[in-house]
């Protein structure tokens, strides 16, 4: 089987997100844009759910963490 690798839309003011495919810019509970790509290294997103980089490191913009060290 072919693996698939799925592309994200994530917003930068709260927790959601959509695949590239689908025709949504802005997010529908906040109003924010959306992002499809680290705005730092300009890497596909992939992990959805996950507050930084996968390539970088770098935390995505909106993506506070609430555990501050
Ligand atoms: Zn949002
Ligand atoms: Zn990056």
């Amino acid at each position: 089987m072919d693996t698939i690798k799925y592309q994200f839309k994530i917003c930068t003011g709260c927790s959601f997100f959509c695949t590239k495919e689908e025709a949504v810019e802005f997010c529908p509970y906040c109003g924010e844009k959306l992002i499809n790509k680290c705005p730092t290294c300009k890497a596909n997103i992939k992990t959805p759910h996950g507050n930084y980089c996968t390539q970088c490191g770098n935390l995505y913009p909106g993506r506070a963490t609430k555990n501050k060290k």
